[in-house]
């Protein structure tokens, strides 16, 4: 998956993913990709946010609505995504070993950005107005 959270000059924010699912995906399996409010959304007011990684977990917490419900609560971009991807990850974690993979990034309205996952290696890129872009590699969430 490819999401992508947009700001724009006039304070008009957009998210969007294209993704190719999973692989060895049954016919007709829908994942959280086009899934508003799990694989992302956006609110102008606030920011938006856009997630990765095992579509069936992440549906599991509408994740993308929950980081920016706490960032309209008032916590960072950062702030969102750490709590957004530790609160489900243990969730799952109460029914079973293992989560699935949960990669999320965001952006509020002010373009501050955060980005958490619980794989180690998940890589996301920043590009600003100048066209200037820089990609960063991050460790999982502890
Ligand atoms: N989230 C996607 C899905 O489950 C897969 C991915 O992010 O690569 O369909």
């Amino acid at each position: 998956t490819v999401g992508m959270v947009a700001l724009d000059q006039e304070g008009l924010m957009t998210a969007g993913t294209s993704t190719s699912g999973l692989f060895m995906k049954k016919p007709g399996r829908v994942g959280d990709s086009p899934v508003i409010g799990s694989g992302f959304y956006v609110d102008s007011e606030i920011g938006g946010a856009t997630a990765t990684g095992l579509g069936e977990d992440l549906m599991k917490g509408m994740i993308s609505y929950e980081i920016v419900s706490f960032m309209g609560a008032g916590f960072s971009p950062q702030e969102a995504c750490e709590k957004a991807v530790d609160k489900l990850d243990k969730k799952l974690k109460e029914r079973r070993e293992e989560a699935g993979d949960l990669s999320v990034v965001a952006m509020d309205k002010d373009g501050n950005y955060g980005v958490a996952s619980n794989i180690e290696g998940f890589s996301f890129a920043v590009v600003t107005e100048n066209e200037e872009s820089e990609v960063f590699i991050v460790d999982k969430i502890k």
